[in-house]
């Protein structure tokens, strides 16, 4: 048998094939550049990052990449390259394409020695990340956070003024009616500062995937009666009734009994803050694999536009009659994580002036 030759790659070229596909095995994207910012070394990463098919050897690395700051002002990338002394991270840049879409870039530039081409030139590495991504998802934690620290002030600024108004009343011998007024006021304001809490916790743990659901058989005739019970004093502070409407022919529901009263609790409560005049109606009827509970009001009614809004985040209706009353926006954004945990669907149907009527279908879990 002749001898194959295989060709013998020298311990440089070795090296190079060893350095090539561990950069192009990376995710992030890697450019090598020289002293001028030309680009001597690059992976399939970068390529992908700069949105380019082509070699981009030799090229000025500004020619390939158009780079705005968090100010919205053009950066010279050549310059920022070419004067770097240490190696330095920048998470605040955009990177804009021809189309006009853009994304965060994570960049950081370390000068090195490249070693390659005439003895002993510098350069240096580029390290490019998308970072679209975390950065949305920080903007959203830092909006959360600024909602939740400014809904938690007003409340806490109320209580605490009702409260030392009650101190100096009580030194002064005033009459106890004022005294009780401004207690209540206080007291009113805690209670809607537990509510709070009481939701942010359910929507961190909702966000966290970490929500048990015991699914047990639920008396769904029973559960709407409870509800209507609980609910009339609330009801009745404000001159409305509650009503019940159970079908007769209602089956033991298979789901969780906290979430289900949970969310119908949320869609009560709203139909009482929201209504003026009137009446709400709790209802049940049977329902494929299931069954449907409805809400029903009388009240200020939701219009087509914020419709489409009241499951999102902290949204509240502009108008002045939802304004009137605390809320945080929050109620029906965690009802519909609750629902998503039960498969349940929810549907609203709603006329300003008119009232509102929510209705959930709950399937049976097992
Ligand atoms: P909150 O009640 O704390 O403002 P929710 O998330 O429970 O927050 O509701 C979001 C918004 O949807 C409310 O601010 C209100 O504008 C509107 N909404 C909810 N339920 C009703 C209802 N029954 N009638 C009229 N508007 C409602």
């Amino acid at each position: 048998m002749p001898d194959i030759q295989t060709p013998k790659l020298s311990t440089a070229q070795l090296e190079h094939e060893r350095l090539v596909s561990l950069i192009n095995s990376m995710v992030d994207g890697v450019v090598a550049v020289d002293e001028r910012a030309r680009v001597a070394l690059y992976n399939g990463a970068a390529l992908n990052i700069l949105d380019s098919n082509s070699t981009i050897q030799n090229k000025s690395f500004g020619s390939l990449i158009n780079l705005i700051d968090a100010n919205n002002q053009p950066v010279d990338i050549v310059e920022v390259i070419t004067t770097t002394k240490v190696a330095t991270v920048n998470r605040d840049l955009r990177l804009k394409y021809a189309d006009g879409s853009a994304i965060n870039l994570y960049l950081s530039i370390a000068p090195v020695h490249l070693g390659y081409g005439s003895k002993g030139e510098r350069g240096y590495v580029i390290l490019m990340r998308d970072i679209s991504r975390e950065k949305s998802l920080e903007e959203e934690r830092d909006e959360f956070i600024s909602v939740v620290s400014h809904e938690l002030r007003t409340p806490i600024a109320i209580a605490e003024g009702n409260i030392s108004n009650a101190e100096f009343l009580v030194n002064r011998g005033s009459n106890l009616e004022d005294i009780k007024g401004a207690l209540k006021q206080a007291h009113e304001q805690t209670l809607f500062l537990a509510s709070l809490i009481n939701d942010l916790s359910t929507l961190s743990r909702a966000d966290r995937g970490v929500l048990k659901v015991d699914v047990e058989p639920i008396n769904v005739h029973e559960l709407v009666l409870q509800l209507a019970k609980s609910y009339t004093p609330d009801a009745e502070r404000k001159g409305l009734k509650i009503l019940t409407a159970p079908s007769a022919d209602l089956e033991l529901l298979q789901s969780s009994q906290l979430y289900v009263r949970e969310i119908l609790q949320n869609f009560v409560t709203n139909a009482i803050k929201y209504t003026e005049t009137g009446h709400i109606t709790i209802g049940a009827k049977p329902a494929d694999k299931g069954v449907y509970i409805w809400v029903e009001d009388t009240g200020i009614g939701i219009s087509i536009g914020d419709q489409e809004r009241i499951y999102d985040k902290f949204f509240r209706s502009e108008d002045y009659r939802t304004r009137k009353n605390n809320g945080t926006g929050l109620g029906l954004y965690v009802t519909m994580k609750l629902a998503r945990l039960v498969h349940a669907e929810l549907t609203t149907k709603s006329r300003i002036n008119k009232g509102s009527c929510f209705t959930v279908y709950f399937p049976n879990l097992k």
